[in-house]
């Protein structure tokens, strides 16, 4: 790509534009608020700047969604229906956009952009059609009684995300909340706004005011919204640490909150030597989503766990095949892997890849920095480490970004051993052709989601989650739709009540 495309793809997407936040059906633009200087991680040229919430947008905010709580409520799943099926027109018509954006401003590559808002469609059917074959219960009633559930929704819901998917996150994240009535304070990544704002107008002509209200922001505005009283449901999307703080933050501000969090992994792919070795190795670098966030992913399999009779092999046709993806600037269409998000991210990938050498791995391929990009860029050739050890900081501590460490093993138990050894459990994936071992091996790992022969494909209404670090609640399931809501029981006397009156109160 030339440097008149990067200046063509700027020009069409970002210039000239304002992304404002949407609070109570109003756009809420800088004016005198703080702003974040927004950065092209292709090329590392600041581009735009977008809003920082104060308290008092997130309260502004907070308090538009109570407001436009009762009448959301009442316009039953039928009526909610109704503005998901605009919203996914919008989403649609703005597929080009959104996309362009989270390329621009995420560094992903832009093919898989697109893709990224078709999965969205599934989600924007999937939940009204879940929340109207929504059933309660019925329980055993004692004579001449009826005990029944009711579900009600929490009120206010606070969202917040993490960075790798900007547009999709935005889109399908709080789908399950506002179809059960709840409204919406949502907070994208400080780093990856642009696209959510974007969304911001869509969701302003799809739903009415005050139902999604959207800040912009970093901690602080985070915690404000952790710690709002009004809030008494939040859903987190983010690091292990953040998620942690949260957990206390919540419980600080002296409200029981129901919270759900899908945080971290570093997920173990187990390769049985009986596999066909190029089928496995396209699954070890598809389970990276190199060629989607460059392995900034919560389910990557990042840890690929290979027995001693096929890794010399696997791990050379691994890198023969790694050097066939195409780093560059994310909305250059020839694009396979783009930049990591940010400089600071790309120097922390850095620190890892620079660990694994000093520990005594032995890097097989990339790495380093591809020639002939931006130089401001934030681009790292795809790193494969052999010999790896659970010792080493690359094998055990979540990197989010484009490294592979592939471990030996030739004992089955030592390898469940250390494929379960860290407090992580989100995602792992199981390759071999015996049925038997299979099942086995999917049942003995301690991971909230397991692959057999595949991996990192999602399936609207399987319950997405983790094990241990990994998670609270599961999502994209009817156990969300569920936990968007609080369950209320109703013991209902039929008949003369006086009868039993009278015989209880003797
Ligand atoms: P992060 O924890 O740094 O930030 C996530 C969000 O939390 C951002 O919106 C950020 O502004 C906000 N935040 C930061 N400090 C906060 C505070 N004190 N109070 C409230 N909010 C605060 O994570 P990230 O770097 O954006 O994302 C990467 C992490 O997210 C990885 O660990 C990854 O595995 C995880 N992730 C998990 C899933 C999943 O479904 N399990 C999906 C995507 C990403």
């Amino acid at each position: 790509m030339t440097e008149v495309d990067v200046a063509d793809a700027i020009t069409r997407h970002i210039d000239g534009r304002e992304f404002a936040m949407l609070i109570g059906g109003k756009f809420i633009g800088s004016e005198d608020r703080p702003v974040r200087e927004v950065h092209d991680p292709s090329t590392g040229a600041q581009i735009t700047t977008i809003p920082q919430a104060s308290a008092a947008d997130v309260d502004a905010a907070v308090a538009a969604a109570e407001e436009a709580q009762p009448a959301w409520e009442a316009l039953g799943v039928a009526g909610r229906s109704r503005c998901f099926e605009r919203f996914g027109e919008l989403v649609r018509e703005n597929r080009e956009q959104l996309a362009m954006l989270d390329a621009i401003d995420c560094g992903n590559p832009v093919t898989a952009m697109r893709t990224d808002i078709d999965i969205c469609q599934a989600y924007l059917e999937g939940w009204p059609a879940f929340a109207r074959s929504m059933t309660g219960d019925v329980y055993p009633a004692s004579p001449g009684n009826l005990h029944y559930s009711a579900h009600r929704p929490y009120g206010v819901v606070g969202r917040i995300t993490a960075f790798n998917h900007p547009a999709m996150f935005a889109i399908t994240r709080p789908l399950p909340s506002l179809i059960t009535g709840n409204t919406l304070v949502m907070k994208p990544s400080d780093e990856t706004s642009l696209s959510t704002l974007a969304l911001a107008e869509l969701f302003a002509e799809a739903f009415p005011a005050g139902v999604v209200n959207i800040v912009t922001g970093g901690a602080e505005a985070g915690d404000t919204i952790v710690t709002h009283r009004a809030i008494k449901r939040l859903a987190f999307t983010g690091s292990v640490p953040t998620g942690l703080l949260i957990q206390r933050r919540a419980a600080e501000s002296g409200m029981v909150k129901h919270l759900s969090l899908e945080l971290g992994g570093k997920n173990a792919m187990v390769v049985f030597p009986d596999v066909d070795i190029d089928l496995a190795v396209e699954g070890a670098i598809y389970g990276m989503n190199l060629d989607v966030c460059q392995g900034q992913s919560c389910g990557s399999n990042s840890r690929i766990m290979v027995h001693g009779k096929i890794y010399d092999e696997f791990v050379q046709r691994m890198a023969a095949r790694l050097a066939e993806y195409r780093v560059g600037i994310a909305y250059d269409e020839q694009t396979d892997v783009g930049p990591v998000v940010s400089a600071v991210h790309r120097d922390r990938v850095a620190g890892y890849i620079e660990s694994g050498i000093a520990e005594g791995a032995t890097l097989v391929h990339g790495g380093d920095r591809p020639a002939g990009l931006p130089a401001g860029g934030n681009f790292v050739n795809p790193a494969l480490f052999a010999d790896v050890t659970p010792q080493m900081r690359i094998g055990r501590e979540e990197i989010f970004g484009p490294v592979m460490s592939v471990f030996r093993w030739d004992s089955y138990d030592d390898m469940l051993a250390e494929a379960n050894g860290l407090e992580l459990g989100l995602t792992a994936s199981v390759w071999t052709n015996d049925l038997a071992l299979a099942h086995r091996t999917a049942d003995a790992l301690d991971a909230g989601y397991v692959w057999v022969n595949d991996s990192t494909r999602h399936y609207f209404g399987t319950p997405f989650g983790g094990t241990k670090n990994s998670a609270l609640g599961r999502e994209e399931s009817q156990d969300e739709l569920l936990s968007y809501l609080e369950h209320k029981v109703v013991h209902t006397r039929l008949g003369d009540p006086r009868a039993s009156m009278t015989r209880l109160l003797g």
